[in-house]
Parts: C-alpha cells; sequence; structure tokens
C-alpha cells in the first residue's frame, strides 16, 4: 500500500489508517468535523478498490435518507463507477428493504403496505370505537404513543405482563390494533424496525445469509442508535463480517427519543479486538469557532474525551447580538446576511438555526420581507403546518361562513361525531340547491332532515361557530385567535397527543397567536378588517413558493436536523435561558448536558462565521418574557466573542445589564411602553421602540422610525401615541 494512492492521499494520518486498515472491528470515536463521514466514504470505495470486496457486499448507515444519496454519490464519484447494489439507507429504509424481500418469512403479503402516522392514529381510533372503549378516557394518540413504544422496545403484545387495569386495556387495544394491521397488510413506522429485527433473529437461513453477505457494516453518527437498531446490527455481523463505526459520544442528541450513547460502550465490550482511532483534526471550522465550541463542550461531566484542533486560520471572532426583541433580532440577522449576499457569497452558505420550530415565524417573515429566498430544510413553513391550517380554517369561517374549504377542513375537527355520512348529505343538499356547505347544514338542522345524533351534532357546531363570533366581535385579533384554538378544542386536541411532533403543534398554535397579537395593518390594508388583511396575510405567505432545490436560498432547521451538515456562515438564534437551554431542561442534569451537545453541534455546524443572537425580550404565546442570555454563551471564553454594540453607540445604563435586566425593565414599564410596541410620533410617523434608558420623566427612549431611523427622544416630550 502506497500513501500516495489517490483515496488516501488526501488524509492525515489517523483517517488513513482507518481508511486502509485490515480487516477488523473499528470504533472511529472523534469530534466534529474531524472527517469521521469523510473516512467512513473513503473507506468504502478502499474496501471497494483496494480490497476488491463488491458492492454487493457493503452495508451502510446513515441517519438521514439526504445523508445515504450523497454518500452514495461521493463514493461513485471517488471509483468513477456506479455502486448500484451496494446498500445504504436509514435504518428504516432498510428495514423496509429486508421485509421486501422475505415479506414471505414475516408472514406480510406482497403487496403490503407502510401505515403513517396519520393513518396510524385513525385506524387505532376506529378500533377503540368499535371495542365500545369511551374515546375521550382512551384517547387515540395516548394508545399510538403507548403501542409505538412497546414496539421500539422490542415488545409484541403477548410479551406484556400487567396487573394495572389502565395498562390491561392498553394491551388489548395493541392486540386488536395489531391483528387489524396484520389483516390487512400494514406496516407503521415502528414495525419495520421490529419485524426486521425478529425475521433476523428467528430465521437462521435468512440471518446467515446476510452475514455472509455484508461483509462490512459501517455505520454513521452511531450515537445516535436505539436499542433496536443496535440489536439489528449485532445480528448482522456474525464472524465473518467487520463492523465499523463512527460517531461522537458529545454529538449524542437524541437521548429523548430512545437513542442510547451507552452503545458506543456497549459495543466495545460485544466486539473482539476493535481498532480505535480517534480523530482529532478538525478541518471544518477556524480555530476561534473551535476553540469556543470545544470550551462549552468542556462542560460537560459525562464524556470520553477528546481533543480537537485545527491549523487553520482563527478567523474572526464569534459574534453575539443582544436583540431587544425577536423581531429586532430577525432584522438584525437579514442585515447579516445582506451583507454577505453583497460580498458575493450565496445565500445557500448561510444557515439560521433555532431550538424549536415555532421560531421559525418571525424569520421567515423577515426573509419575506427582504424578498430573500429561503427554505426550510426537513419541514414545512410556518403557514402550511397542519395544525395552522386547522386554526385559520376556525378563522376563515368566522369571517366567511360559506368558506367551503374551510368548513370541511374543521367541521369534525376535533371530532364532534359528524361523520363522513353525515357530510356527505351535506354536500349532496349543498350542490343540489347550490348553496354552501354552511347554508345546506343550517338549513337541514331547521328542516330536520338530518337523523337525531348528526342533526345534534351538526346544530351543536353552528351554534359553537355562532356564539363564538358573537362573544368575540369586541376582540383584538390576538386575543380572538387565542379564543379560538382554546375554544375549537385545538388546542386541547394537540396537547392530548404525545410524542415531539404534538408539542411542537402546541408551540405553532401558540406561536400563531404571537403572529396575530404582532399583526399590523399595511396602508392598503387599512379598509379590511385586522381580521381579513391577516387571513390574505397568512395564505399569501403559505402561497409563496418554497425556494426550489436549485434555487440559491437561506437555509433555516432547527438544531437537531442540522446535524452532519457544515455551512460557512451560521446564525444561532434565541440563545436564551428558557429557549436554549430549553425550560423542561433545566431541571434536570442528564437533559441539560444533552442540550449542552445540541449547543456544540449548532457551533461547530459553522465554517468561516459564527453569529449567536438571543432577545431580551421575547413574545411566547402572548406573554412577554425577559430570559437571560444563555448560560452556554457564558461559557464561551471572552477572548473568541465578540459583543455587537448598537449602531447608534448610545451607552447602556450601568444597571441595564444583559446577564439580568428585570429590574430596569420594571423602571421602563412605568413609562408606560414597551420594547417592540409601536408607536407613532407627530412628525416622525410610525415606528418600533427599541430601547430605553434611564427611568421616571428623565427616561429617553429610543425608537426605530420606519421612514426616518433610529431616534432617541425623552419620554415625557416624544408625543408618541400607541398605534
Ligand atoms: P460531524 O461530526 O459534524 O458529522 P465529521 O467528523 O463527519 O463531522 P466531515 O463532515 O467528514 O466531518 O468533515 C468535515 C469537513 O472537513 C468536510 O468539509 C470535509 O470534506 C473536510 N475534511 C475532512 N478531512 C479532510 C482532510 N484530510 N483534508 C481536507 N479536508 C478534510
Ligand atoms: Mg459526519
Amino acid at each position: 500500500m502506497s500513501d500516495s494512492h489517490p483515496l488516501i492521499a488526501g488524509l492525515n494520518d489517523k483517517q488513513r489508517q482507518a481508511v486502509s486498515a485490515e480487516d477488523g472491528h473499528m470504533l472511529v470515536l472523534a469530534g466534529a468535523g474531524s472527517g469521521k463521514t469523510r473516512v467512513l466514504v473513503h473507506r468504502i470505495a478502499w474496501l471497494i478498490q483496494q480490497c476488491h470486496y463488491s458492492p454487493f457486499s457493503i452495508l451502510a448507515v446513515t441517519f438521514t435518507n439526504k445523508a445515504a444519496s450523497e454518500m452514495r454519490g461521493r463514493v461513485e464519484q471517488l471509483l468513477g463507477s456506479s455502486v448500484r447494489n451496494m446498500w445504504i439507507g436509514t435504518f428504516h429504509g432498510l428495514a423496509h428493504r429486508l421485509l421486501r424481500a422475505h415479506y414471505m418469512d414475516v408472514g406480510l403479503p406482497q403487496n403490503f403496505q407502510i401505515l403513517d402516522s396519520d393513518d396510524q392514529q385513525r385506524l387505532i381510533k376506529r378500533l377503540i370505537k368499535s371495542m365500545n372503549l369511551d374515546d375521550k378516557r382512551w384517547p387515540a394518540k395516548q394508545a399510538q404513543w403507548y403501542i409505538n413504544g412497546k414496539k421500539d422496545e422490542g415488545l409484541r403484545a403477548h410479551h406484556i405482563e400487567t396487573y394495572d387495569p389502565n395498562e390491561q386495556t392498553l394491551k388489548s387495544i395493541y392486540e386488536a390494533y395489531q391483528e387489524s394491521c396484520d389483516r390487512a397488510g400494514l406496516v407503521d413506522f415502528a414495525e419495520l424496525l421490529l419485524r426486521a429485527h425478529e425475521l433476523l433473529r428467528n430465521n437462521t437461513s435468512v440471518r446467515e445469509h446476510y452475514q455472509r453477505r455484508f461483509r462490512h457494516i459501517l455505520v454513521d453518527e452511531f450515537q445516535d442508535t436505539n436499542s433496536i437498531q443496535y440489536a439489528w446490527i449485532r445480528l448482522l455481523s456474525g464472524a465473518q463480517n467487520y463492523v465499523t463505526i463512527v460517531g461522537d459520544d458529545d454529538q449524542s442528541i437524541y437521548g429523548w427519543r430512545g437513542a442510547r450513547v451507552e452503545n458506543i460502550q456497549q459495543f466495545m465490550d460485544d466486539y473482539p479486538a476493535v481498532t480505535t482511532i480517534r480523530l482529532e483534526q478538525n478541518y471544518r471550522s477556524t480555530g476561534t469557532i473551535l476553540r469556543a465550541a470545544n470550551a462549552v463542550i468542556a462542560n460537560n461531566a459525562e464524556r470520553l474525551g477528546k481533543d480537537l484542533w485545527t491549523d487553520g486560520n482563527d478567523g474572526e471572532p464569534v459574534s453575539l447580538y443582544a436583540a431587544f426583541n425577536e423581531m429586532d433580532e430577525a432584522r438584525y440577522i437579514v442585515g447579516r446576511i445582506e451583507e454577505w449576499r453583497d460580498q458575493g457569497n450565496a445565500l445557500q452558505d448561510v444557515a439560521l438555526l433555532y431550538r424549536s420550530n415555532a421560531q421559525s415565524r418571525v424569520l421567515e417573515e423577515a426573509l419575506l420581507h427582504a424578498r430573500m429566498p429561503y427554505r426550510i430544510y426537513g419541514g414545512l413553513r410556518f403557514f402550511e403546518r397542519q395544525e395552522i391550517k386547522d386554526a385559520l380554517a376556525y378563522l376563515r369561517i368566522l369571517a366567511n361562513r360559506d368558506d367551503d374549504a374551510a368548513l370541511e377542513r374543521v367541521i369534525n375537527t376535533p371530532t364532534r361525531g359528524i361523520g363522513n355520512r353525515t357530510l356527505d348529505m351535506v354536500r349532496q343538499t349543498a350542490r343540489e340547491n347550490q348553496q354552501s356547505l354552511w347554508q345546506a347544514a343550517n338549513a337541514m338542522v331547521s328542516q330536520k332532515s338530518l337523523a337525531g345524533r348528526a342533526r345534534n351534532a351538526v346544530a351543536a357546531f353552528i351554534e359553537f361557530v355562532e356564539n363564538l363570533d358573537n362573544e368575540t366581535e369586541e376582540f383584538t385579533l390576538g386575543r380572538l385567535s387565542d379564543e379560538v384554538i382554546r375554544r375549537s378544542g385545538l388546542l386541547a386536541m394537540y396537547e392530548a397527543e404525545k410524542g415531539e411532533k404534538a408539542e411542537t403543534r402546541v408551540e405553532n398554535l401558540k406561536e400563531l397567536v404571537n403572529a396575530c397579537q404582532n399583526f399590523n395593518l399595511d396602508e392598503n390594508e387599512e379598509q379590511m378588517s385586522p381580521l381579513n388583511a391577516f387571513l390574505a396575510h397568512a395564505a399569501l405567505e403559505a402561497g409563496e413558493e418554497q425556494a426550489d432545490e436549485y434555487q440559491d436560498a437561506v437555509q433555516l432547521m432547527t438544531l437537531h436536523s442540522a446535524k452532519g451538515l457544515e455551512f460557512p456562515l451560521v446564525f444561532m438564534t434565541g440563545v436564551e435561558e428558557g429557549v436554549f437551554p430549553s425550560q423542561q431542561s433545566m431541571d434536570e442534569p442528564g437533559r441539560l448536558e444533552e442540550e449542552r451537545r445540541l449547543c456544540y453541534v449548532g457551533m461547530t455546524r459553522a465554517m468561516q462565521k459564527l453569529v449567536l443572537t438571543y432577545a431580551e425580550q421575547r413574545r411566547i404565546y402572548g406573554q412577554e418574557f425577559f430570559h437571560k442570555v444563555s448560560r452556554f454563551v457564558a461559557e464561551i471564553p471572552a477572548d473568541t466573542l465578540h459583543e455587537v454594540r448598537l449602531q447608534t453607540q448610545v451607552q447602556k445604563p450601568s444597571s441595564y445589564s444583559r446577564f439580568n435586566n428585570a429590574a430596569s425593565h420594571e423602571a421602563f414599564e412605568q413609562t408606560g411602553y414597551q420594547l417592540g410596541q409601536r408607536v407613532r410620533h407627530p412628525k416622525f410617523g410610525d415606528g418600533t421602540v427599541l430601547n430605553y434608558e434611564g427611568t421616571g420623566p428623565q427616561s429617553r427612549i429610543q425608537i426605530n422610525f420606519d421612514q426616518v431611523g433610529s431616534k432617541w427622544l425623552v419620554v415625557s416630550y416624544a408625543r408618541l401615541e400607541p398605534c
């Protein structure tokens, strides 16, 4: 073997050692940006080209489908030939493939279908009804969560022994559900993994076949595998196979979803003669970014421990911007991106990262306003999300009873006993009489042309809408939306669901209330009611095309979905106590450490420039919060951090500390204004309150006027009016 072989020529010694190692089990344990994924790609190419393994005998596992297709592309590029018959994918994707190939062995029909999460819930709901259980006491979501959780632990219903009557009922729902899936040939996501596991465990000839076939198994992002996924790898590796895992315990961020970082240690115990290779040189980030990220993660107690260095430039310091509120934060970010673009850089090299999905709305609005194309990675835009569309549909009915699409969407969401048969009759009547659904429903209720129970349900819906409309007539848009998500039962419906998706939906609904509260009419909208103007605004935003794959666009994503990726310019937003780390994680040391790892993941995505932003005041569900800057910021060495000052260069009063501004905020509140509030000045026009200093009649207030820019005014002379 020669060091100048093209597959290893551009690598450092450790990477080269990993890529060109003799057959054997291997653990590559290394920090972010040290080339783990790159080593995997080169290792696969090496095995094929130098060791003459057929692509057919290699199995590679990645964390996302996108990562899988990128990895395949890079291997093909290195080899200059296709590796179509190499198995590469996510655990779910590979399980699906196994089941397709062995449907008979696992008792599935050839045309079995995958049941997505929504369909799964609907099926469970139907079963609960048919079992004569009260669906209020036994919400389908809860049963779904129970069933999937058990499957993830590898448990079938008959494995569960319980004397708890509640759990006995859940168990019987699990049984009925599984029977029904089996009869219909349906496989849910958790079932994919479980059934593939059972196939390998129970069927010796199939297991041995794959053990013979996959001579090399390689797993990226191993720190985030769960129990059943690890059990899979165990079953696939017999005496003649070699397993290579690469990972970073400091980047384990899915513990809350059952991932077990302990699997790394387990791997060392379970496999003989594992070669461990540690990569320590980082090729991604500047020296400064790396030093900042290393200092943060050093505060975690439970680490396998490793050092990362770079021989690249120090680069610029990490920037920290203290925004007054979330709108100021978004505006600052957009300004920085504009500068970046004006310097001739691409938008797709910029990532905006946030802790939770709901934070995207304000950022999206600022980007739209600046006409800057953006793409949400792994998700929908705010106004396209299911729960937001549900809530908007209620608002639309309040604005216009004849909005059939909106009525269809929510007449039975949440369920209120209006079934499809009833709806069909309403649809038919509407068609015959050329009426809207609402009119038809009203007529059918008063003419008693619907049968008893259905009629009551429809009448109750009509009454609900009319009452809501009457009682909220005088409400502001913010209060109206709050009332709508509560009284419609939407909020409760999503709150009753379990799991990450449901939590996100609740947060999004609350964020919708914020959007309504902060909504201002444009000049040309003054003729419209605020509700109509808002609905138009939401429809237009949702209607804007998401930037397509080839268009140069800013990338928005949660910190979780940024794993494994890299960008020249990264903004980490909302770096505040209570947001990041999240409120729920702050009292549990284990969860706090996971948040810190998430922070490490976020910071190490940045190649050239990292900007952290936080808002001193943030509106969450209509309530103002005054968060302190995140503890993670305090963990960054001062000499790597540059605090961006206000452009006005006005000194903040000494009582006004960015680490605790609650006291001075109280003084400010006595002035009657709020940060972020819209005000009107007789001469300068409309603007937003940005800052304040001093107390009582001496206090001064800084306003960013839409027309004339930022100005400081003495509050008692300013003649400001709220608007
Ligand atoms: P993460 O932990 O974030 O997944 P990683 O360890 O998988 O990171 P890679 O994504 O493989 O790291 O590599 C980070 C960057 O460094 C990539 O742009 C990669 O091309 C580059 N890189 C890795 N090794 C080298 C090398 N020897 N020479 C030049 N560039 C390298
Ligand atoms: Mg990687």
